[in-house]
């Protein structure tokens, strides 16, 4: 057995048993998120601190008690999560700040976060014995979902927007999944794949929708207290779109408050893009997210791109409950922190992996961060998921590559104008 107590719903409250619901609180439909809410004695009995000392798992399974799945259901073979978490005191230096750590979920198996709820799906689609497993995406959860389907041999349909970058879209077309580019949004792809998985009676891992993805990406937060021997930083940055990151990485902070794991609370930054600023905008002006209507999104960011962040709930509370912040950071400025972010740490992001990066430099300059306090950026895409984003931040920063004959005299004269004279 697992240790789900019930499902909560946010908006009212109810609780439900797991078998009764699959996915929100059927009085509010897909508004209706829900909780995942454990027996924590339970959990306690079977995970500990200790226990996780001795456990050689490394991957988002080494937590499974913690997890909604049953102690002997089949995992997917690949390696999900456990990823590095750098100190980068060079970027530390330049920002003067003490300690800054920059974790890497582009090292996930289909390189981006979103492998931590996509194996969650997976295993609960099967758990359905469901035929088919279905998302929307802006094109990382559905690269990692048909990645992952392609591990187990599960069939899979995808729903993407038609202008969702080449290297995702080959992705899933390598992984086999089948492929539906929406003429439409994000937005519009997310009401299709509802409809269909309706229709269908297709397992649906839509972010904001599916409760149990909020449990997969909890794991980042659970491994960033773990990695840092149980002293929880004092504030992590993570870029926001729909919300189940930042909302994820709450949900484990207080699984490890609630264990005892860790004793304080860091504060979640959310980082937005000025052009898909649904959340920050609402936190700033104090306005209720059920009612916000949605707005026109528009970034370079694509994975951040949300007109109505289907995770609005849980995101607002992440930075509400834990004393955070919303900040907005522009196209340019994410894409500067591209490069920025790999000279500085050799971690290289895709646009919206940067932009957390990118919130960190202007949480500094506002004097948000003091010197002391101990930071987590959290990169949660590769940057060779969208290289025509790296090129134009590489453009920002004024890097060129240099033209050479094939010959040493050529590179001489190449080496004395780029390093210096006579070189
Ligand atoms: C999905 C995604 C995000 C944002 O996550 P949300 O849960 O939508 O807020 C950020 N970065 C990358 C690379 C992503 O794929």
């Amino acid at each position: 057995m697992n240790h789900i107590l019930h499902l909560r719903s946010l908006i009212s409250g109810q609780t439900f048993r797991p078998d009764e619901v699959d996915y929100v609180d059927p009085a509010y439909g897909p508004d209706g998120v829900l909780d995942v809410v454990y027996d924590y004695d339970a959990v306690g009995h079977d995970i500990s601190r200790e226990s996780l000392r001795r456990n050689g798992d490394t991957s988002i399974w080494r937590y499974k008690p913690l997890l909604p799945v049953e102690p002997d259901a089949e995992v997917p073979p690949l390696q999900i999560g456990w990823t590095p978490l750098y100190a980068t005191p060079r970027l530390a230096a330049d920002l003067g700040l003490r300690r800054l750590w920059v974790k890497d979920d582009g090292r996930n198996p289909t390189a981006s976060f979103k492998d931590r709820a996509s194996a969650i799906a997976v295993v609960k689609g099967r758990e359905r014995g469901a035929e088919i497993i279905t998302t929307a995406s802006t094109g990382n959860a559905a690269a990692a979902l048909s990645g992952i389907c392609a591990s187990m041999g599960q069939a899979n349909v995808i729903f993407v927007p038609e202008k969702a970058p080449q290297a995702k879209v080959a992705q899933l077309l390598a992984y086999g999944a089948t492929v539906m580019l929406v003429r439409g949004s994000y937005d519009d792809a997310f009401e299709l794949c509802l409809q269909a998985a309706d229709a269908y009676g297709w397992y649906n891992r839509n972010t904001g929708f599916n409760p149990y993805m909020t449990e997969g990406k909890k794991t980042a937060s659970l491994e960033i207290c773990e990695q840092l021997n149980w002293d929880a930083p004092d504030r992590i940055f993570v870029s926001v779109g729909d919300g189940c990151i930042i909302g994820g990485l709450h949900k484990g902070l207080k699984d490890m408050m609630a264990l005892g794991w860790i004793e304080k609370m860091p504060r979640l930054m959310g980082v937005q893009a000025a052009g898909s600023n649904y959340l920050a905008e609402a936190w700033e002006r104090n306005e209720d997210v059920l009612t916000k209507p949605p707005i026109d999104a528009q970034t370079v960011a694509d994975s951040i791109s949300a007109g109505l962040p289907r995770d609005r709930l849980k995101a607002m509370a992440a930075v509400k409950e834990t004393g955070g912040a919303y900040i907005t950071v522009s196209d340019d400025e994410i894409l500067a922190a591209i490069p920025a972010l790999a000279r500085g740490s050799g971690v290289f992001a895709e646009p919206a992996g940067a932009a957390a990066y990118a919130g960190l430099i202007k949480a500094v300059d506002r004097g948000m961060v003091s010197a002391d306090e101990r930071v987590v950026v959290l990169n949660t895409g590769s940057g060779l998921k969208d290289v025509a984003g790296a090129m134009k931040g590489v453009e920002l920063a004024g890097t060129q590559p240099h033209r050479v004959d094939a010959n040493l005299d050529d590179l001489r004269r190449v080496m004395g104008m780029v390093w210096r004279p006579g070189f």
